[in-house]
């Protein structure tokens, strides 16, 4: 491991760190934290903090309220912020109950959990890169976030257009400092939106990288009188954003996706790989797109996946096999936005990957044309199915599928599912601005 405890206390003093934030996600994927001045860590590092784990989202009743945050030593990091005398620190917590026992409803525990199973198969690690998409939005007279962009650019544009440049560049610059190691920074299609690709690395580390990176865009950007927002589709009629999910399993140093000897270059496993995520694809919706406004970017005709297939080459179904290979051999899940849970998405994505290995799955043939252009026969000729187009589609599939369960485990399904219903419900009851425009004169 990275740090030990003589490690951290060191650079706490060489830092002048004076408060530390104990952080962990709820099962909305948000990250929740407790800050502790320097005189605590002792105490935090013996893993004697405790908190009141009913008033926290999907984790338990008032009754057995009680947990403890374990922090892990290697996810240490100091914020470029605060005065010089009195920085701030980050520690990412396990959580387990006052027992000793990993919290079975701990998103990142259950993540690890499912981790484990890789030497089952004798795979070494599973590594994510995320390539993260969001707004740039301007704030109000009130203080308030619109959904007003501050720039008109598009893909790749450079400014002076691209008015979001200094602020992406400075997002780049605080990472870097936290010690990611960014790959490429662009604006996206949308007008306001951008992306920031940081390299992979094994799923948890990807995983707490991409909780720190929306942290870390959402304060920089109100710097700039900006909102960053990682809603999957604000604005009606233009792309929304996607956290392409790219994926592979080594075996020490070595990619077990790659194999020079096949046709396409990928090997059995990966192969195995896809089938298995293709299988349970519905299902891992309910995780991977978890908020009602995630259906609206998975339409056609904005690069967002709408049917279940695989490719080669190009960006419309569900799963693209980037042409990079050996060490860089991928697979990417376009489905995933940025609102969902990495910790929950990821283990899903992970038990059904897995489940296709072990079962010696099939993967279908891929598809390599534009599936958006696709008609409603030649879909169904070719077996290829949608993708729920409701989250409460997505919680049915989620209720069928006893793989994807199992990857989250049976307190998360649970607290899951019945959250979600509610959402869903509230949503259903709502009357919207569209159904105002369009019938209140109609009718
Ligand atoms: P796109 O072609 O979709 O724009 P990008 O180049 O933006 O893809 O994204 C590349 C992502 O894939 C980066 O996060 C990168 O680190 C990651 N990546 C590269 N090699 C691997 C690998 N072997 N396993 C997982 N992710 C990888
Ligand atoms: N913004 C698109 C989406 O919703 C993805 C664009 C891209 O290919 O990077 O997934
Ligand atoms: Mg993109
Ligand atoms: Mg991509």
């Amino acid at each position: 491991s990275k740090w030990t405890r003589e490690a951290i206390f060191e650079d706490a003093k060489a830092k002048n760190v004076h408060f530390i934030r104990l952080a962990f996600s709820d099962v909305n994927g948000i990250l929740k934290n407790v800050e502790i001045p320097v005189s605590q860590l002792d105490k935090a590092l013996d893993n004697e903090m405790a908190f009141d784990g009913s008033s926290i989202d999907g984790f338990v009743r008032i009754e057995e309220a009680d947990m403890k945050l374990y922090p892990d030593l290697d996810t240490w990091t100091v914020f470029p912020w605060g005065s010089d005398d009195k920085k701030i620190a980050i520690l990412i917590c396990d959580i387990y109950t006052t027992d000793g026992e990993p919290f079975a409803g701990d998103p990142r525990g259950n993540l690890k959990r499912m981790v484990e199973k890789l030497d089952d198969f004798g795979f070494s690690s599973f590594n994510l890169g995320p390539e993260p998409e969001f707004f740039l939005f301007k704030i109000g007279e009130d203080g308030n976030a619109t959904t007003r962009v501050n720039d008109v650019g598009g893909y790749f544009d450079v400014a002076p257009v691209d008015l979001g440049e200094n602020c992406r560049r400075e997002i780049v610059l605080v990472l870097e400092d936290l010690g990611f190691e960014v790959e490429a920074s662009h604006h996206e299609v949308a007008i306001g939106q951008h992306e920031i690709d940081f390299k992979y690395a094994n799923v948890v580390d990807a995983c707490d990288k991409i909780q720190l990176f929306k942290l870390i865009v959402k304060t920089i950007a109100r710097k700039y009188d900006l909102h960053a927002t990682f809603m999957p589709k604000p604005i009606y009629g233009i792309n929304g954003s996607g956290m392409h999910c790219n994926m592979s399993l080594f075996k020490g140093d070595e990619n077990v996706f790659y194999d020079a000897n096949t046709d396409n270059q990928l090997s059995e496993t990966a192969m195995q790989f896809i089938a298995g995520v293709l299988e349970h694809a519905k299902a891992i919706t309910a995780v991977a797109n978890p908020i009602v406004n995630s259906y609206k970017r998975l339409v056609s005709g904005y690069e967002a996946p709408v049917n279940i297939a695989w490719s080669t080459r190009n960006r419309s179904p569900l799963i693209r096999i980037p042409a990079a290979r050996g060490k860089s051999t991928r697979v990417e899940l376009r489905s995933v936005d940025p609102a969902a849970n990495p910790y929950l998405a990821l283990a899903a994505i992970l038990g059904a990957g897995l489940k296709g290995i072990e079962n010696e799955m099939v993967a279908p043939a891929p598809i390599d044309r534009n599936v958006y252009k696709m008609t409603a026969d030649e879909l169904a000729n070719g077996g290829i199915d949608k993708l729920p187009n409701s989250l409460s589609r997505a919680l049915d599939e989620l209720e069928l599928d006893e793989v994807v369960q199992e990857s989250l485990g049976a307190h998360i399904t649970a607290n899951f599912l019945s959250s979600k219903r509610i959402e869903f419900q509230e949503y259903l009851h709502q009357v919207t601005d569209w159904e105002l425009n369009t019938y209140l004169e109609q009718y």
